[in-house]
């Protein structure tokens, strides 16, 4: 157990949670952050990184994360191991617990992300991250020009996933599991009417085929309705059945919508209802999940924090 009082601890090292880092080190607050099972985030998840501002030739995901936390690193911040599983922001210091450990602050930003939710068939997590499969269009769509690629879900982001791959893709195919598309109606009625968008209705994903190199060369899909197995080519295999925010710990202690994220206090997107305590990154965004609008935050709830500890 210890019993310091931190100024500031940052949960999660992704995006959100390094940028924090970055600026309240600089500010000279001395921030702890507490990594999880998946140190650097999402991004280190994936190959090339092409649309995060300052890097012309495009950036490997991993190298992004390690040079934001060497940035960090060098002006001050500490790193710590520890999954939070439960809190108490009932009085200040705040206090957070993981497993028989317990860590005491003045102020928390929690930027502990999202995962996205995937089939788990065979080949999806071999594939995943580079080779093939993917659940980022607008971070990877691009490297499928003049491919066809296969996009699953039937909700507005995987119409979104599949009307932004148009622009590059030779083909979409659009797989879902019923016979209507769960989307709003105007992404649907778009998404359907795209002529680059081929719908496979009542489908279900069964396996990602790989070529001996390992990357990925189709699916092979089965027909619900008809029981009819078959055989999609596609080299880009995007899937887009949400996303699940990890804010367990936190959901009985701040407010969160009827999804899961955090719901930020009307006006601000990192203040939450417990003054001090911030959220920042995918965890409290379902609407852009981009790297950069994660550091956003990031900066955004380290401001912010640096200002409510001044006036303590
Ligand atoms: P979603 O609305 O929950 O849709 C998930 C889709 O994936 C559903 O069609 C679901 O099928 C399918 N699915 C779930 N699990 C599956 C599985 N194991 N196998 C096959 N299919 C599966 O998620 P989302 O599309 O990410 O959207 C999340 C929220 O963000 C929604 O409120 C959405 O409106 C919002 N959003 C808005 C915009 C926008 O306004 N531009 C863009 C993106 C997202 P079923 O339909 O059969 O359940």
């Amino acid at each position: 157990m210890s019993s310091e009082v931190e100024n500031v601890i940052i949960i999660g090292t992704g995006c959100a949670g390094l940028t924090s880092a970055i600026y309240t080190s600089r500010a000279n607050l001395n921030p702890l952050v507490l990594e999880g099972n998946l140190p650097g985030g999402q991004l280190t998840q994936t190959s090339e990184v092409e649309n995060f501002p300052g890097f012309p030739e495009g950036v490997d995901g991993f190298m992004l994360m390690d040079s934001l936390r060497k940035q960090a690193t060098k002006f001050g911040t500490r790193f710590g191991q520890a999954i939070i599983d439960s809190v108490d922001f009932s009085a200040s210091p705040y206090t957070l617990k993981a497993g028989d450990k317990e860590y005491k602050a003045k102020s928390v930003i929690i930027s502990t992300g999202a995962a996205p939710r995937m089939l788990g068939v065979p080949g999806e997590k071999e594939m995943f991250g580079g080779k093939g499969v993917t659940t980022c269009a607008t971070c990877d769509g691009a490297f499928y020009r003049d491919m066809d690629v296969v996009v699953v879900g039937g909700g507005d982001t995987a119409c979104e996933e599949a009307l932004f791959l148009t622009r590059f893709a030779s083909k979409v195919y659009l797989i879902h599991r019923r016979d209507e598309l769960r989307a709003s109606k105007v992404m649907a009625d778009r998404t359907i009417a795209h002529e680059k968008i081929e719908m496979v209705w009542d489908t279900v994903l069964d396996e990602v085929v790989a070529d001996d190199q390992g990357f990925a060369t189709a699916v092979k899909v089965t027909n619900k309705k008809t029981g009819e197995a078959s055989t999609i080519d596609a080299k880009g295999i995007f899937i887009a059945i949400g996303h699940i925010p990890n804010t367990g710990p936190f959901a009985e202690a701040l407010e969160t919508d009827e999804e899961g994220y955090f719901k930020p206090t009307l006006g601000s997107q990192v203040q939450t209802n417990i003054p001090g305590v911030y959220v920042a990154g995918d965890c409290a965004d379902h609407v852009y999940r981009q790297a950069i609008t994660a550091a956003g935050m990031g900066c955004q709830a380290a401001i912010e924090a640096e200002r409510w500890l001044a006036e303590q």
